[in-house]
């Protein structure tokens, strides 16, 4: 069976994560610092939080952005649970904002109405999550130029983005919001097994990010009430949680980070050969621009004539692993609980009736993939 998605761990990986096994600290050594600060690199973001998966980040990114009960947190249907849960960690309600049929990302038009609409409601937003679907960047700008005016937080979700780009810089400079997240699971750009982190450039959230991540606790007398009463001195000044990253995992996260833009690249090359021989197919391919600036974490296509359960039977019984991204978030009993049905937010859910996700990794061969569009030929004729 060829899945849709796979890490890619090597020697240099495994050597990395042995070295910390052999070190004093397993957890809350140097490592994981070394790890933030190259992520910074990478990105061009001046601050990383790292944390022990993308929801916990998505969390402790609500929090800093002073998300509690009482307030509404906006986000896409077309999306992984974890980013409208961790607006309801907090307390606060959820909304959301359809997507638009060709990027699949949310839809500027509908931002703009949907705006207007809680202006007048005066039930505007305190945060909105944005997601980069299939690693492709959101509009950004015209985002925050729409958000800006309310100070409307804005969290980019970007487990499915780091080593893409928008507007010639990388994904997590955080130009253009308050805070990116991303996600180290395998099936993502890098891994670090379990693991995720908080980019931003602003200092005081960063702090906020960090004393989330760590029980609410500070070492840092300046952040101190009263006496720091020695060196083995703390304080609790917040409700935080045990959210970091260990060591053990930031090592493997460190030493794919190395290998992050040979990833994408090869990510790319496969992207675009599915694009070549797969357009005589009555299939929506991805969208033109996401063929050059995407991180391609997910190479999804749209049937236009074909059963889907049919389509992925057919692909499944001949060994490939083809998947379906994302059952809107709304239509989740969970959020039907809360009063969200079936016709809320039309765009998501026609896509995901249609939507087919093709394995797209970076060790997926040639042959691999040769196999795949044939089967897909097949399947479809
Ligand atoms: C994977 C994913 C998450 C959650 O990431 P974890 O690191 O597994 O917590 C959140 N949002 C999106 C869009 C994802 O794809």
């Amino acid at each position: 069976m060829i899945p849709y998605g796979k890490h890619l761990v090597d020697e240099a990986d495994v050597q990395s994560v042995v070295d910390v096994l052999r070190n004093q600290f397993l957890t809350q050594g140097t490592v994981v610092p070394r790890f933030e600060q190259a992520l910074c690199d990478y990105t061009g973001a001046r601050h990383a939080v790292a944390v022990n998966s993308a929801t916990s980040g998505l969390h402790i990114a609500c929090l800093a952005a002073g998300v509690s009960s009482g307030d509404v947190v906006w986000t896409v249907p077309n999306s992984f649970v974890a980013s409208a849960n961790c607006a309801r960690f907090c307390g606060a309600e959820v909304d959301f904002v359809d997507i638009d049929p060709l990027t699949r990302n949310l839809a500027i038009s509908e931002l703009k109405n949907k705006l207007a609409e809680a202006q007048k409601n005066n039930r505007l937003p305190k945060a909105l999550i944005v997601v980069h679907f299939a690693g492709l960047s959101c509009d950004m700008q015209q985002i925050q130029q729409l958000t800006q005016p309310f100070n409307i937080a804005l969290i980019e979700d970007a487990a499915h983005a780091l080593g893409g780009d928008y507007l010639g810089r990388k994904i997590g400079c955080c130009q253009f919001s308050d805070m990116t997240v991303l996600s180290f699971h395998p099936v993502k750009s890098i891994t670090s097994a379990e693991g995720g982190a908080v980019l931003t450039n602003d200092a005081e959230m960063a702090s906020k990010l960090t004393l989330f991540a760590k029980h609410g606790t500070t070492r840092d007398p300046n952040m101190m009430q009263g006496v720091n009463e020695g060196p083995w001195y703390y304080q609790q000044i917040e409700l935080g949680y045990n959210y970091r990253l260990s060591d053990l995992h930031a090592a493997l996260g460190l030493s794919q980070l190395q290998k992050l833009d040979e990833f994408i690249a090869k990510r790319r090359f496969l992207a675009l050969r599915y694009r070549k021989k797969l357009q005589d197919l009555p299939l929506i391919l991805p969208c033109e621009e996401s063929y050059h600036t995407s991180a391609w974490h997910l190479y999804m296509v749209e049937l236009t004539k074909h059963d889907r359960l049919r389509t992925y039977q057919g692909l499944h019984d001949k060994g490939i692993g083809v998947n379906v991204h994302y059952i809107p978030i709304h239509l989740q009993p969970y959020y039907q609980h809360l009063g969200f049905q079936q016709g809320d937010f039309p765009n998501a859910e026609h896509y995901y009736n249609h939507a087919l996700t093709l394995p797209l990794f970076p060790s997926l061969t040639e042959t691999e993939q040769d196999s795949v569009i044939e089967t897909l030929q097949e399947v479809l004729s």
